[in-house]
């Protein structure tokens, strides 16, 4: 089976959305093996993101993952990274579909940075990498 990075975003934390996420994930088939609450040093935001270091909405985007705590966990079930990426929807809320986390869930605030209340990570290799730097004593 197949392990991903899932972070519940500050604003999905400040609108206690955090429940209906991990349902969404759940009823999907797929188990949380290890979860919690913590405030980011921005050291583990900026090389979570490291690749988007110089772009435009790098330092909104740090601050944004700063402005408050995150849910963090690891899931787990066959073939969950595309499917958790299917099932938060596209980056852009307003581009989302219906059904999905961010189509259903998340709106255009129009700041800088697209605030739409997750992550997770989009290869095999990024979850290795991130699941390494949020959860370093995870067997
Ligand atoms: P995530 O990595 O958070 O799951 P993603 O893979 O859909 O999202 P990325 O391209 O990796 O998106 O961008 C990381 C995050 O940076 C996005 O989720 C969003 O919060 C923000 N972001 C990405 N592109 C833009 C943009 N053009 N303008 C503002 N914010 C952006």
């Amino acid at each position: 089976v197949e392990r991903s990075l899932v972070l519940v975003k500050p604003d999905g934390v400040k609108r206690a959305l955090t429940g209906a996420i991990i349902d969404r994930i759940e009823r999907k088939g797929m188990r949380v093996i290890a979860m919690d609450l913590r405030s980011l040093p921005r050291e583990l935001v900026e090389e979570h993101y490291a690749e988007h270091q110089g772009k435009p909405f790098f330092e909104p985007l740090v601050s944004f993952m700063l402005s408050g705590p995150v849910v963090a966990m690891v899931i787990e079930g066959h073939r969950c990274i595309e499917a958790f990426r299917t099932l938060s929807g596209a980056t852009d809320p307003v581009k989302a579909a219906p059904g999905t986390i961010r189509g259903d869930l998340a709106t255009d605030v129009g700041t800088t940075v697209v605030q739409n209340l997750v992550h997770g990570s989009d290869s095999p290799a990024s979850a290795e990498r991130e699941i390494k730097l949020f959860f370093p004593d995870l067997a």
